[in-house]
C-alpha cells in the first residue's frame, strides 16, 4: 500500500472495536468530522483492532453500521490495523537499526518493583533496567523506545500549551508487547503518518499519550499533526464512558437526537426540533453552524449533570 498524497486538512476517527459505539465515542466522531468538513477537509476512518484480545466479536461491523446510520461519510476505504503488521514491523526495525529501540526482559512484577514513580497514565514509569542491554541470561520479552529527557511541548488547539518530560513522566515505553502485539502508540503514529493525517481531534483521555506520539514521530522522521483534545464524557461517578463502565450502546433509531446531544456536549446550540428530525437535517444545521471555538475546554464532563 502506498501512502495517501498530502492534503491541506485530513482528519480521522479511529475507534477500537472493543465494543459498540457509545455516546463518548460519538462525541469524538462528531467533533473530528465537523472540524474536517467545515475546513473542506477529508475525514478518514481507521479501525484500531491491533489489540486483538480486546476486540469484541462483531463490534467492528457494528461500529461501521452505526456510523453509517448516523450519516457519517468517510473518504476512501477503512484502514484496518490488523492488516498493518508489516508496516509496524518495518517501523520497529528502523528504530532498532537507529539504536532507538531496545529489547526488554522485565516482567510486570519487576517493573513494579523497580519503578521509582507513577507514570502519567496511572501505570508506572519504566526505570530503564534493560536500557543498556539485557541482564545476563535473560530473554527479550518486549521492545521499548528510548525517550529523551528534554521537555516535549505542543500547543493543543483546545487545551492550550502542554508539556511533558517523557523520561520522568513515562519512561522508555513499549512498542511491541511481550505477547508479540504491537502497541497502540506505535500503530497510531505509523498509521497517522501513512494516511497523511494533518489534524487529530479526539478525546482528552489521550492527551497524556500525545507527547509519546510526538516523540515517536520525531524518531521516525514523520511530520507532526495538529492536535485538539475534546472533553470526554463521564458518568455520574466521574468514570469515562466505556465498555468497562457499561456505557450503553448508541441507539440508531435515535440517531438525530443523539447527534443533537453530542453537539450540545461540544458547546453548540442546535434547535430542539432537530432531535425529532433525520441525521441529514442535523448535519445540514451542524455544517452551517459549527463553531470549534465554542467547544468546552474541560477534560471531563458528565453530560447528565
Ligand atoms: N483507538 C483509540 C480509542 O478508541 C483512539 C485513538 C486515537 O484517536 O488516537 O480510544
Amino acid at each position: 500500500m502506498t501512502p495517501l498524497p498530502a492534503a491541506l486538512y485530513r482528519g480521522r476517527f479511529a475507534p477500537s472495536p472493543s465494543g459498540p459505539l457509545h455516546f463518548g465515542s460519538l462525541v469524538a466522531a462528531v467533533g473530528s468530522y465537523l472540524d474536517a468538513r467545515c475546513q473542506d477537509g477529508e475525514w478518514l476512518l481507521r479501525m484500531e483492532d491491533v489489540d486483538t484480545p480486546r476486540n469484541a466479536p462483531g463490534a467492528a461491523d457494528d461500529i461501521l453500521r452505526t456510523l453509517e446510520s448516523f450519516g457519517f461519510e468517510w473518504d476512501g476505504p477503512v484502514l484496518w490495523q490488523s492488516q498493518r503488521q508489516d508496516a509496524y514491523a518495518a517501523a520497529l526495525d528502523t528504530l532498532r537499526a537507529g539504536g532507538m529501540a531496545y529489547a526488554c526482559a522485565c516482567s510486570r512484577r519487576e517493573i513494579a518493583d523497580s519503578a521509582t514513580q507513577p507514570a502519567v497514565d496511572g501505570g508506572l514509569a519504566y526505570s530503564g533496567v534493560c536500557r543498556n542491554g539485557l541482564p545476563p541470561g535473560r530473554a527479550a520479552r518486549a521492545w521499548r523506545l528510548r525517550v529523551g529527557d528534554e521537555e516535549i511541548v505542543f500547543v493543543d488547539r483546545l487545551q492550550g500549551r502542554q508539556t511533558q518530560r517523557l523520561e520522568q513522566d513515562v519512561g522508555d515505553f513499549v512498542l511491541r508487547r511481550a505477547d508479540g502485539l504491537f502497541a497502540y502508540q506505535l500503530a497510531v503514529v505509523v498509521d497517522d503518518a501513512f494516511q497523511g493525517v494533518t489534524d487529530i481531534v479526539r478525546g482528552a483521555d489521550l492527551l497524556a499519550s500525545t507527547p509519546r506520539q510526538i516523540w515517536l514521530q520525531r524518531c521516525l522522521g514523520y511530520p507532526q499533526p495538529r492536535y485538539a483534545h475534546l472533553p470526554v464524557a463521564v458518568n455520574a461517578a466521574g468514570e469515562k464512558l466505556s465498555k468497562q463502565t457499561r456505557a450503553p450502546a448508541l441507539d440508531t433509531r435515535r440517531a438525530a437526537a443523539e447527534l443533537v446531544r453530542a453537539l450540545r456536549f461540544l458547546g453548540q446550540t442546535p434547535p430542539d426540533q432537530l432531535s425529532a428530525s433525520l441525521p441529514a437535517e442535523v448535519w445540514r444545521w451542524a455544517r452551517q453552524h459549527w463553531d470549534f471555538a465554542a467547544a468546552p475546554r474541560q477534560r471531563l464532563i458528565d453530560p447528565g449533570a
